[in-house]
């Protein structure tokens, strides 16, 4: 019987193995890990097509220099003698560039609405699933005149695009938080943007998919690969060979490990991230990014969880807990009245963002191979291009039409 192998069970990998098996086709799923933590189960849960710039924007260079002087910062690159570092860096830079930029954007932002529905149906077809939690929007909130000029400025881009943005002042702001004090210069409010909960997202996708016939191998290390010319014929793991027909790599930041097993070379970088959730007094109501201090704020009833900081740190998955007091102090610095307690190390939740130079994701063929393709790459929006990616993989792996171009997102771009 005909089998796909994907390895990686993040939250691209399960999207994709959903997508198959609509379509029929068996999957077998691959992970190292025991699937109950990675970089898809803590993150802010966030559904944003209201993010349409790519993390390699203009100002980057000039923000990531005076941010890696702070030990606390929202972006950091750790500075190491590493050729994969320095090549990514350069890609990165390059990436700032407007041209690119302008590039990026129309993408993104097709990518993401193209998610965005494909959310919308997965609610209905699935609605005792306990997955959304607020179709309350998002907003952004600023403490200064610079940060306000470019938010400013992002809502007018987002608006070409067609997406709904509204400038709010400080008052308008504090209007949607009725129950605690909120410091700010003021706002932009996304209503379209959603947010749900990811952990309960990403156990519905396995249990549904259980239930649905695919295979799981958690625990199960992908060490290498056996080829025949340019096709795959299985990957070797500590617990023996699993043979496949075709293979999807969507192992997030360490895709490139694999890549390089294949002899192709994927610039990709982990974007360290870390969260911790509190109990929700007084309860915040909005899912809110604290814009100076790129702190993420989803509130989930009695909880609320915080997440931010963006280090560029390989694979290195240590806790660094300057970064994470850096979160801790942007609270009382936007919700003066926030009960915030410190917490401890245990209950860091920490994720690497696969992390591409210019932003986009990696969706296609690998170079090389007839029957390998590639989803990974999505940085801070992987929750977000989740269910497009998996879509878009199924159609390239079915030979069908696809929802939209993918060769801004080529494999094999740099
Ligand atoms: C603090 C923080 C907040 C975030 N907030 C949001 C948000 O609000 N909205 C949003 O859209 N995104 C958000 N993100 C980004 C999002 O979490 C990621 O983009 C997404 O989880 C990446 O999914 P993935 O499937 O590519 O990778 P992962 O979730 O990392 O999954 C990859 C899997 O591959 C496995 N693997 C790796 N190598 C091998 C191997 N050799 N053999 C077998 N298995 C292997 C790993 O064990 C892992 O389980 C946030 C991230 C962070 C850190």
């Amino acid at each position: 019987m005909k089998q796909t192998v994907i390895i990686g069970g993040g939250v691209v990998g399960l999207f994709t193995a959903y997508f198959l098996r609509k379509e029929g086709i068996e999957v077998s799923i691959i992970d190292k890990s025991d699937m109950e933590q990675n970089c898809s189960t803590g993150n802010a849960g966030m559904i944003t097509p209201s993010h349409i710039i790519p993390l390699a924007a203009p100002g980057m260079i000039s923000k990531g220099i005076s941010w890696m002087f702070s030990a606390k910062s929202p972006f950091y690159i750790h500075p190491r003698l590493d050729y994969q570092l320095l090549k990514w860096c350069l890609l990165f830079f390059k990436s700032t560039s407007e041209t690119q930029v302008q590039r990026g954007i129309p993408l993104l932002n097709r990518i993401t609405l193209l998610s965005k529905s494909l959310f919308v149906d997965l609610e209905k077809e699935h609605p005792d699933a306990p997955i959304f939690l607020s179709k309350k929007g998002l907003v952004m909130i600023y403490q200064t005149e610079a940060v306000e000029k470019e938010e400013k400025e992002l809502a007018k881009l987002a608006r070409e695009y067609g997406l709904e943005a509204d400038i709010l002042d400080t008052k308008e702001v504090q209007a949607l938080e009725p129950n605690i004090e909120v410091k700010s210069r003021g706002g932009v409010y996304f209503p379209g943007d959603t947010h749900l909960d990811p952990k309960a997202l990403y156990d519905f996708l396995k249990s549904h998919l259980k239930e649905n016939g695919a295979k799981f191998f958690s625990n199960t290390q992908v060490l290498d690969f056996e080829k025949e010319h340019r096709k795959l014929r299985a990957v070797v793991t500590e617990q023996g060979k699993i043979e496949g027909d075709k293979f999807i790599l969507a192992a997030g930041a360490w895709t490139s490990e694999l890549g390089k097993k294949l002899g192709f070379t994927l610039p990709l970088m982990g974007g360290k991230g870390y969260s911790f959730v509190l109990p929700n007094q007084p309860q915040i109501q909005l899912p809110t990014i604290l814009t100076e201090r790129k702190v993420a704020v989803s509130p989930y009833q009695g909880q609320v969880r915080f997440g931010g900081t963006l280090e560029v740190a390989g694979t290195d998955q240590r806790v660094n807990m300057k970064r994470v007091e850096g979160i801790y102090e942007s609270i009382n610095q936007y919700y003066p009245e926030f009960k915030a307690t410190f917490p401890k190390e245990s209950e860091i939740w920490k994720g690497l963002r696969p992390c591409s130079p210019d932003g986009l994701p990696y969706i296609g063929h690998a170079p090389g191979y007839e029957n390998v393709l590639v989803g990974s790459g999505h940085a801070m929006l992987g929750v977000t291009m989740g269910p497009a990616t998996g879509k878009l993989l199924t159609a390239l792996h079915q030979n069908q039409e696809l929802d939209m171009e993918v060769e801004g997102f080529a494999v094999d771009r740099f």
